[in-house]
């Protein structure tokens, strides 16, 4: 069995996952959830994008086979009173900006999988947080998935694609691309040799904040396997950034030596 989780709106990201998944599984299940836990109070939970008929075709085209699209009063019951954390992982980067959602994420993740049985599950590289976390509780709690990470699919000018993309008016659109290129400055500045994490940080954010329709939230050098804040920085180095422009909130890392 092949797991994809998402929260619907699905775009040509969720549908290499769906791809990756039929090509390697018998059975795709593409679940579609927005899942109120991994949101706090004045975040998009209401107003996130929906559109359950082209998710299904999005589903069949990429070859899945299963939509799991529950309500919350399905998934939610009664109040939860159990949560699953990781710790550390959870507290940088997205954790610090987002400080309730990873353990959301965690908590709806354990339980798809508890639902869904032993299967592989594929997860974006978009996410390389989440990735990074959903692995670690994996291991960690010997669930019976193996977690398979895929790489980003992007538009033409590197945007990410991402279901909150929508919420970005035109001009915002043409800024969007700042966040990809500020990262690949990054990667670019450690791949001419600069070691010292502190000067690729200042680099990129002030790429980004040559755009003035862009509100830096952080940008990172950090391992990709601790998520800890590097200082001297090599090839096995991660970049992550999180930028507003306008309602939209959005989010991308690179790695070094990419060819993105
Ligand atoms: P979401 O619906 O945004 O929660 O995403 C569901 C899954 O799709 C997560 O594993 C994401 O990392 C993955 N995903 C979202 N956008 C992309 C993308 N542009 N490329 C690859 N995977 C993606």
């Amino acid at each position: 069995m092949g797991l994809v989780p998402t929260m619907g709106y699905l775009h040509a990201g969720h549908a290499s996952l769906i791809a990756a998944a039929a090509a390697d599984t018998d059975l795709v299940v593409v679940t579609s959830f927005v899942n109120p836990l991994q949101f706090a109070a004045g975040e998009d939970l209401d107003s996130y994008p929906s559109d359950p008929e082209r998710d299904e075709s999005v589903v069949a085209s990429a070859g899945g086979h299963v939509v799991f699209r529950p309500s919350r009063d399905e998934m939610y019951p009664r109040p939860m009173i159990t949560t699953v954390s990781v710790a550390e992982l959870s507290k940088v980067m997205e954790g610090a900006s987002r400080p309730t959602h990873f353990d959301g994420v965690t908590t709806v993740v354990t339980k798809l999988f508890s639902i869904v049985g032993r299967c592989r599950a594929y997860f974006g590289e978009k996410d390389f947080q989440q990735l990074a976390i959903v692995r670690r509780m994996t291991a960690d709690l010997s669930l019976p998935a193996d977690v398979v990470g895929c790489p980003t699919v992007r538009e033409h000018d590197g945007l990410a694609l991402s279901s909150r993309n929508v919420y970005l008016g035109p001009d915002e659109r043409k800024a969007a691309p700042v966040l990809n290129r500020a990262l690949r400055s990054g990667a670019a500045a450690i791949e001419a040799g600069e070691s010292d994490a502190a000067v690729v940080r200042a680099g990129m954010r002030s790429v980004i904040e040559a755009e003035p329709l862009a509100r830096l939230d952080y940008v990172e050098v950090a391992d990709p396997e601790t998520l800890a804040p590097l200082e001297n920085c090599d090839s096995r180095a991660r970049l992550f950034g999180a930028v507003r422009f306008g309602r939209a909130r959005l989010i991308d890392n690179v790695a070094v030596g990419a060819s993105w």
